[in-house]
């Protein structure tokens, strides 16, 4: 039977002297950490908490978020991660759908829970980081105890992480020991050397989301690493982290990549000690790999996967070699293929990627299946959800990701958009991410997002939103020229807006439907 903290206690028995986190200049040894998690699992059992139960946690990347993380799956509970830039009625829809019993939240966010408890199953809120009213502080909560491993199935939820909610109210995602264990190890075997007991990982992704959460903290702490977490996202901050600490692994979103390259002092950054950088969560432009890599050192490679999928389904590989743009070969246990809206399988392409200017997208794309032992076990209580989001075919249960994308005779996927970002303008396909790829290729370019927006002649005009570089000297005007002269007429933004910033998930996307001027998407 797979469980997660047979992992972990694995990683215990082997590593126990070694640092499992190092935070704000302490660190915990494995030892220590089990000691940690023994007392959060034996301080649930207490109060009547244990296999099955749901406790939340709502709290940035700090080391009680892994305590309770790892102390929960030790009573045979699940974990209920909740973004903690959430307010009271958004973890109120998470709290009452999943009939969490506990809630671990910053002492900050103890009111927003307060708030919305007597509409949920809360019975104990647990504070971090000082006193709150009507919660109990984390150390006050702990009980010293060394509980046996909870007996879990291989289908028994671990994890049940929402969807962020871009159709209809969040969806929880129920992932399995063995969707969450699977995948762990296949990310850690995909790197050279898989992760090593000499690794010391950046913990900067969002742990309550599902790339923070398994392919850095789970995978790096399984294999006897070091994980280093930070709170909040800060170029510098990191940066100064990995100098310091002399960290070999990092992992972030593309935002954050194309935040490290701009900044004013980008030239003086240390990467050496780094010796892979993953990527994912959206496409990385290439532009933005380019110029990273022509800065530091390391590589930078590329995963593609979703929190239904646990997520990593494709990986452009360093050992077997990458493709620039492309999200990757799909990786060992997953299958994945191209179908039509019939099902049909779309065949690849010689060799990718595609010219998209000269190639006939409608042609060579479809959406984007996948089936494996990480795939869901279902959205929590949506029978309808889950009747859309699979196909039973040939035995196998296929998960449809919303993504289009096409694929190579090398087996290398492309993902071109999702498909609900698609803009359908004076009847002609346009997919955002083409036009924003060029756009980050303009020198007066630092930042860069299309959208479409409601028009009565075309049904959507195109429009770019643009973050310019701090020196830069550009029109509106200049930045559709450079457009129309590289692109299809019908593909080029009618409009320009410059922009401070824009709007980002705390995960990296781009809210879309901000830039739409929509409520949400
Ligand atoms: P929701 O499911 O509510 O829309 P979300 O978008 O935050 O929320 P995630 O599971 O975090 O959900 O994101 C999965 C999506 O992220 C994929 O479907 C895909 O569109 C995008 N994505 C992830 N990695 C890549 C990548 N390497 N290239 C392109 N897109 C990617």
């Amino acid at each position: 039977m797979t469980n997660l903290v047979t992992n972990l206690a694995a990683a215990v028995e082997e590593y126990g002297d070694n640092t499992a986190i190092g935070y704000q200049g302490s660190e915990t040894n494995y030892e220590e950490f089990w000691g940690q998690t023994g007392a959060f699992a034996t301080a649930l059992e207490s109060r009547g908490v244990g296999a099955d139960d749901r406790v939340a946690i709502y709290l940035p990347n700090v080391p009680p978020f892994l305590i309770a993380f790892h102390g929960t799956l030790r009573a045979g509970g699940a974990v209920v991660p909740m973004n903690p830039q959430y307010k009271a009625r958004e973890i109120g829809h998470l709290l009452s759908d999943s009939e969490a019993k506990v809630v671990v939240a910053l002492a900050d966010l103890v009111p927003f829970v307060k708030e919305v408890q007597d509409e949920t199953s809360v019975e104990h809120v647990v504070s971090v980081g000082g006193d709150a009213d009507g919660a109990t502080e984390l150390t006050e909560f702990l009980e010293p105890g060394d509980p046996d491993i909870v007996d879990r199935d291989d289908d028994d939820v671990a994890v049940q992480p929402y969807t962020s909610g871009t159709t209809g109210q969040p969806k929880g995602v129920q992932l399995t020991h063995d969707n969450l264990a699977s995948n762990a190890n296949a990310a850690s075997e995909l790197i050279p050397d898989g992760i090593r007991e000499d690794d010391k990982q950046l913990g900067v992704l969002p742990l309550f989301h599902i790339y923070g959460m398994t392919v850095v903290m789970n995978s790096t702490l399984f294999n006897g690493g070091a994980f280093y977490p930070l709170p909040s996202w800060d170029a510098q901050e990191a940066v100064s982290l990995i100098e310091e600490e002399e960290l070999t692994l990092m992992h972030g979103v593309p935002a954050m990549y194309n935040d490290v390259i701009n900044q004013p002092n980008a030239e003086e950054f240390d990467f050496s000690s780094v010796r892979l950088c993953g990527v994912g969560g959206s496409g990385i432009p290439v532009e933005v790999l380019r110029k990273f890599e022509e800065l530091y050192e390391p590589k930078v490679y590329e995963g593609y996967g979703l929190t239904e999928t646990s997520p990593i389904t494709h990986f452009n590989s360093p050992v077997e070699g990458r493709r620039v743009g492309s999200a990757g070969k799909t990786v060992p246990g997953v299958d994945s293929k191209v179908v039509d809206d019939e099902f049909e399988e779309v065949a690849p392409v010689d060799e990718g990627p595609v010219d998209e200017e000269t190639t006939d997208l409608r042609e060579i794309t479809g959406e984007i299946v996948v089936a494996g032992r990480n795939v869901m076990k279902g959205y929590y209580g949506l029978p309808e959800a889950n009747e859309e989001a699979f196909t039973e075919e040939g035995g196998r249960r296929w998960f449809h990701t919303g993504d289009i994308g096409y694929h190579d005779e090398d087996g290398f996927y492309y993902v071109v958009d999702r498909e609900k970002h698609m803009i359908v303008t004076g009847g002609y396909n346009v997919y955002p991410r083409e036009v924003e790829e060029l756009l980050f290729e303009h020198e007066a370019v630092a930042d860069a997002a299309v959208a479409g927006i409601p028009d009565e002649r075309r049904g959507e005009t195109i429009k770019a939103f643009i973050v310019p570089t701090p020196d830069a000297d550009v029109t509106a005007d200049e930045i559709r020229e450079y457009c129309l002269t590289n692109l299809a007429e019908y593909k080029h933004p009618r409009e320009v807006e410059f922009v401070e910033e824009l709007p980002r998930t705390t995960t990296g996307k781009v809210q879309k439907f901000k830039l739409r001027g929509e409520e949400a998407e």
